[in-house]
């Protein structure tokens, strides 16, 4: 779903901590479920493209956890069959996962990742369509504005994309 190229970009620029897992994953999903949130209370087509491509960055901040390979496609069967509810129970999963793993040092396997992630990916796939690649893109060239030089703190906070207030 995701260009090799693009993965090595959302690698340079999801702040990552290689020795605690744990807090990796849970910065993951709890992007996506402000992103989830903030897609809900958008208030544009164009707000929205952008909070979806925003919640696509997080999926693709997980792939390394979840040992998900460039090449993986939702198949068309897949995205016919993949519904909201399915994907907000995989979300929740994923939630749980997190608190368990963050709070009791219960780590999920890649294989356990992968299942609750594709599921979600494979509705985006499916509610983008044609407009995927699009929408991806958009978030890249987002953030090459916001951290041209790869994740700094700094980038985060004075967020240079925005105009003041926004
Ligand atoms: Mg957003």
């Amino acid at each position: 779903m995701f260009h090799p190229a693009y993965l090595k970009f959302v690698a340079d620029r999801f702040r990552a901590w290689p020795e605690d897992p744990a807090r990796t994953f849970t910065h993951a999903v709890l992007g996506l479920r402000t992103e989830w949130d903030e897609f809900l209370n958008a208030d544009s087509p164009e707000n929205e493209k952008e909070e979806v491509g925003d919640f696509l960055f997080y999926c693709a901040a997980l792939y390394p956890l979840a040992e998900i390979t460039h090449e993986w496609e939702p198949t068309s069967s897949e995205m016919e069959q993949a519904d909201i509810h399915d994907f907000h129970r995989n979300l929740e999963a994923l939630t749980d996962m997190a608190k368990k793993w963050l709070a009791y040092s219960k780590q999920p396997t890649p294989l356990e990742i992968r299942n609750h992630l594709i599921p979600v990916m494979t509705h985006i796939a499916w509610m983008e369509d044609l407009r995927l690649p699009s929408t991806i893109e958009a978030n890249r060239a987002k953030l090459a504005r916001r951290y041209p030089n790869g994740f700094s703190t700094q980038a985060a906070i004075a967020r240079a994309d925005k105009e003041p207030g926004q």
